[in-house]
């Protein structure tokens, strides 16, 4: 976990009972239904892996990538690609919440 200010970090939630991190937040833990705290942690992680949707939602533009990023507290995280022409499988990325999506940086 790291200071909220900081400008790499996004929210995520953290497990009271088993440790272990989540994102986006949640109220009860998907691993032992938990409850869940609310932290900030790093943004920092890797590629596990990528996707481009070519139907989407009626006002999202298509084609769409979306990537997992593996986060280094162990949460994972869909994100939104806006240049997928560079991606690698285990590269290391940043992830950013703008606009209240996850993107990567
Ligand atoms: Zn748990």
């Amino acid at each position: 976990m790291i200071a909220p200010s900081s400008p790499q970090s996004i929210e995520a939630s953290r497990c009271s009972s088993c440790a272990k991190f989540i994102a986006p937040t949640r109220t009860r833990c998907p691993y032992c239904a938990g409850p869940m705290q609310p932290v900030h942690v790093d943004g920092r992680g890797k590629i596990i892996s990528w996707t481009t949707v070519h139907v989407t939602p009626e006002g999202i533009p298509s084609p769409r990538t979306v990537a997992l990023v593996g986060l280094e507290c162990g949460a994972s995280v869909l994100c939104i690609v806006d240049d997928a022409r560079t991606l690698e499988m285990d590269m290391h990325v940043e992830v950013v919440f703008a606009d209240g999506l996850h993107r990567l940086g």
